[in-house]
Formats: structure tokens, sequence, C-alpha cells
């Protein structure tokens, strides 16, 4: 249900990048590279994996401003790094908003559709299970304007009585972390803070994600917004780079956040392996029904 859906809200990014020779040169490379979907369907899963990503780094911002700023967390910090990168998404440019959360949210199903029964080692982790993230995300966003994003919820399924719900838990929320960010909110006249953006170079396996990122300046923009919106008392950075695994995370001896080149591949290869099988659905939904066997 989420997976058609999701095509639909696509097809404006498609409409937008079409003719075929204005999208990325990489979706051209990576749907060489798959040779299973059309540079069409490589240039959806960019634009998905992109925002994904975006959304990656805000939650791990999140950590860095918990940190940083030594806010009080009364719950899980993982929980409190989902809630403060929703809201700071919200707080923001409404269209890049819907399509930043809305992408994650389509990460979090796959994610789950992936994982199958979650065992004693997810049940264990700190960060709670995907959908439990997906349902709590979708709870702030339409407390926040049900307006504009029950239509996520609709593709979520979201039950009524929580929906119901949702303005008093995002109004609690808004206002909490409000409260324990306003002393930290930059004056106006004062110094912005130190946010290096950095980009340490990727290797061939990962060149064209990191190149995209780095072309829509996804990190430079982060950079830009915390170093204008908060006073951070020591300099920190935001570093695109090879890991050697896909993983993204705040390294607080270093006062910075590590996003993994590694982990843009990851998300990329995820999002187009759904438009495959999704194509391969529709296909096969579109096959006339066999004769009954006399
Ligand atoms: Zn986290």
């Amino acid at each position: 249900m989420y997976r058609l859906l999701i095509a639909l809200l696509c097809l404006p990014f498609l409409a937008s990048t079409a003719p075929a020779q204005e999208l990325h040169p990489q979706a051209y490379e990576l749907a060489e590279l798959r040779g299973d979907i059309s540079p069409e369907e490589a240039e959806i899963a960019l634009e998905l994996m992109f925002r994904h990503i975006a959304y990656v780094l805000h939650h791990e911002v999140g950590h860095l401003l918990i940190n940083e700023l030594d806010l009080p967390v009364l719950g899980w910090e993982e929980d409190a790094a989902d809630s403060l990168s929703t809201l700071l998404l919200i707080w923001g440019d409404s269209e890049d908003a819907f399509r930043t959360l809305d992408s994650a949210i389509y990460g979090w199903v796959l994610g789950h559709e992936r994982g199958g029964m979650p065992g004693a080692d997810r049940l264990a982790d700190e960060h709670s299970l995907d959908l439990q993230r997906a349902y709590h995300s979708v709870c702030m966003m339409i407390g926040a304007d049900a307006e504009i994003y029950t239509p996520i919820a609709d593709k979520l399924n979201m039950p009524e009585a929580r929906r119901q719900r949702c303005p008093g838990e995002f109004n609690r929320l808004q206002r909490s972390w409000d409260a324990v960010l306003e002393p930290h909110r930059r004056p106006e006249g004062q110094a912005e803070s130190v946010v290096h953006a950095v980009w340490l170079d990727p290797d061939e396996d990962t060149a064209p994600y990191a190149s995209l990122l780095r072309d829509e300046g996804l990190i430079d923009m982060a950079a830009a917004q915390l170093a204008d919106a908060f006073h951070i008392p020591r300099e920190v950075g935001l570093v695109g780079r090879n890991c050697g695994h896909p993983n993204a995370y705040y390294v607080p001896d270093y006062a910075r956040v590590d996003l993994c080149y590694e982990l843009a591949a990851l998300s990329f290869h995820m999002f187009a392996d759904d438009i495959v099988a999704r194509r391969q659905q529709a296909a096969e939904a579109r096959l006339p029904a066999s004769a009954p066997a006399n």
C-alpha cells in the first residue's frame, strides 16, 4: 500500500526533471551499474536516498545538540533525537519537510519489511523498532499540521484513535523542546557558532552518492542552519566520509557527526530494489488470468 502511493508522490519530482537529459549524471551511471533500472527510476531512487540521508543527518544533529548543549533527556536518547530532528524539519520549509519525512518513513517501512519478526537483538536495541519510529514521527507531523501531513498518515494506516491524540502529544513535545532549547538559541547580534562542513574524498564505489550529496550541498546547508540557530560552545563539524560501514553517528570526542557515504549507497539500493519489486508486481498484476484447466 505504502509502496504504491509513494510512486504517486514521486511523480511531481519526475515531471520536474523530465526531459531525460536533465537527470542527474549519477542516474545514468547507477542505472548502468545496476542493469535492472532505467535512468528515470535511478533518479527517483536518488531523490529518495537524498531525502532519507537528509533525515539521518538531522537525527545525528539531534544527538550533537543534546550532547554539545548538555540538554536534559527524560527518556531514551534515540527517541529524543528522532523527535528533535522531526521538529527541526517541521520548523523549516514545509515542502522540504514533507519530502524528507516521507522518505524517512518509507525507509523505516522498508527496513521493517526486510527485518521480519524482531528477535532479542532488535528488541534490546536502543532504537525503537522501525515502524514505531515511523508512527511516532507521523504523529508529530499530523499533530503539527494535519492538513499537510495527513496523506503520510493515511499511507501508514495510522489508527484514528492515535491520530486524535497527536495534537496534544505534539504540543507537549514542542513546548518541552522549546523550553530546553530556548537558552541556547543564538541571540541576534551574537557571532554565529562555528560549524565546519567537511567533505572527505569518497572511494570509487561510493563516488556517485557522495558527489550527489555534495553537489546538492546537504552538509553545507545543515551546517549553516545550525551555526545560525544555536549558540554552540565549541567548534563542531559535519563530515561526509567513507567509514568502511554504512552508518552515521555523532562522535563526542571530536565534536562531529560522521555521515558515511556507504549509508547513502545502501539507501539508494534499498529504494532501487523496491522500485524493481513494485514494477514486477505491477507487471504480474496486468497478466491475464490463465484459463481454467479442463
Ligand atoms: Zn541515533
